[in-house]
């Protein structure tokens, strides 16, 4: 194949590699540049003090159908790479457990047994919460309007404790936003696929291997044996189009397209300067970002949670992950705190500090930590708010295609927030664009 036919690829995140790995598929030669040393972008695995973790503790749920289908053609094998717990939701309070596990009963039902037998609710809040979401599902999990999701759930009648137990960790979680801030409609394509879902679709899936080993990587192994080329560390600073194709870096190569598979913060540095993209930079320019860190504690190995992951409402901590029971790393701990909150500007000592205060409230922990440290992404993922004018897979420039979570795709119902599966779901689409066809 002409060196010309080759698509290059910028950016080897979880979409960038999607993107590459649908066109190897399909046949054609790609070339992923990636600016960093290691693959995966946001979901990316890091090295500190000689231990192995990630940049920021991830799940996965049962509905990342596109991601799992990738995994599993670039040989992951699923089992090993995943440990696979059934739809549960588990909130240690101020006022006492919140649980909810979803019975081994055929969907829909295994979510209506759900809610019925959660623990740690009345009755009232129990009908309340089922009145919402089968009024949800009966209208098509269809909005009229987009709103803040704090709004949709005061219309709805959820009592402060619903909201606190129920909603508040789990749109903090999946939207990466603020109720008050966080689109309504995106939570109902995520409930419609998930909770009211397939029976597997809600399980939550939690990978055993670091995050550039659970995708990236393997991906980058598949493609060299077809002939295509993965590039780490190679950051790309400009790109342009001449007769012969599109050219990176003023350098020798041309490739027939570019698909430019950066994070949305970096996306706008790589246009070509040309009033036909400033739609684009305009939609660019009104994402705002929303904070993720990640907690690590190393405890003695002897200490662990009851359950491999669990939520914890009411303070900083959100969810508290047992890597030992996870990874194999006995007595690790990783404390997740999405979205900003007052402990954004702390130092990580202090922070340390106060996660360990909460973790000795709620889990009778007897010893401090032997190590600690706290990753902080600033700009984990764009605040998902309503009516959010997204752009799409193609740009004003023939053979310049976007691929990103940021990105939409033609159905209003599959829009997602910044999520892995809508991350690989944007490659996908933008492979399918770049090779003219619909998906
Ligand atoms: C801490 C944290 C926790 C999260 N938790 C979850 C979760 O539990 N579940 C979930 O589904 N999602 C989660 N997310 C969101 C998820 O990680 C992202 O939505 C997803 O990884 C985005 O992938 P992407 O490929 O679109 O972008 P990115 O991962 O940002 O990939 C872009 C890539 O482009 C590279 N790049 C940038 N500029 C250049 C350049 N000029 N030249 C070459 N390369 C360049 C970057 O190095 C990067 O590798 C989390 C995110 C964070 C940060």
């Amino acid at each position: 194949m002409p060196a010309e036919q080759r698509i290059a690829i910028i950016g080897g995140g979880y979409a960038g590699m999607a993107a590459a790995v649908t066109l190897a598929a399909g046949g054609r030669r790609v070339c992923v540049f990636e600016g960093a040393k290691m693959l995966g972008g946001r979901a990316r695995g890091v090295e500190l003090d000689g231990r192995r973790l990630d940049n920021g503790q991830h799940i996965l749920i049962g509905a990342y159908r596109t991601l799992l289908g990738l995994m599993q053609q670039v040989g992951v094998d699923e089992a090993q790479a995943l440990l696979r717990l059934p739809l549960t939701l588990q909130q240690r309070t101020p006022h006492g457990d919140f649980r909810m596990v979803a019975p081994e009963w055929p969907a829909p039902l295994h979510s209506l047994g759900a809610l019925l037998g959660a623990q740690g609710i009345g009755w009232g809040d129990k009908f309340s919460l089922m009145k919402l979401v089968l009024g949800a599902q009966l209208a098509g999990f269809r909005l009229g309007r987009d709103m803040p999701v704090l709004d949709w759930l005061q219309q709805g009648g959820q009592s402060p404790q619903l909201i606190e137990r129920f909603w508040q960790p789990l749109v903090v979680a999946a939207l990466n936003t603020p109720l008050e801030t966080a689109s309504a409609q995106i939570l109902l394509n995520v409930l419609r696929d998930s909770l009211m879902g397939g029976r597997h679709d809600g399980d939550l899936l939690i990978p055993r291997v670091d995050f550039t080993e659970l995708f990236p990587q393997p991906a980058a192994d598949w493609l060299a044996d077809r002939g295509s080329e993965v590039r780490t560390s190679s950051l790309v600073r400009s790109i342009a189009r001449d007769e012969a194709g599109w050219q990176l870096d003023a350098g020798d190569e041309r490739f027939a397209a570019v698909v430019l598979a950066v994070s949305p913060q970096r996306v706008a540095d790589l246009l070509p300067e040309t009033a036909a993209l400033d739609t684009l930079r305009g939609q660019l320019a009104a994402l705002h970002y929303q904070p993720i860190q990640t907690v690590y504690l190393q405890y003695e190995p002897d200490v662990r949670l009851e359950t491999p992951m669990i939520g914890v409402a009411g303070g900083l901590c959100q969810w508290v992950f047992d890597r030992g029971q996870i990874h194999g790393s006995p007595g690790l701990f990783a404390v997740v705190l999405s979205a900003r909150g007052d402990y954004s500007d702390w130092d990580a000592v202090k922070l340390a500090q106060r996660v360990h205060e909460e973790l000795v409230q709620h889990f009778g922990l007897r010893k401090p930590p032997q190590w600690s440290r706290v990753i902080h992404e600033k700009r984990a993922t764009f605040a998902c708010t309503p009516d959010l004018p997204r752009p799409g897979n193609a740009t004003a420039l023939p053979g310049l295609w976007l691929a990103g979570d940021y990105t939409v795709g033609e159905q209003p119902d599959s829009v997602y927030p910044a999520t892995l599966e809508g991350a690989v779901r944007s490659g996908c689409a933008a492979a399918a664009g770049v090779v003219g066809l619909a998906i």
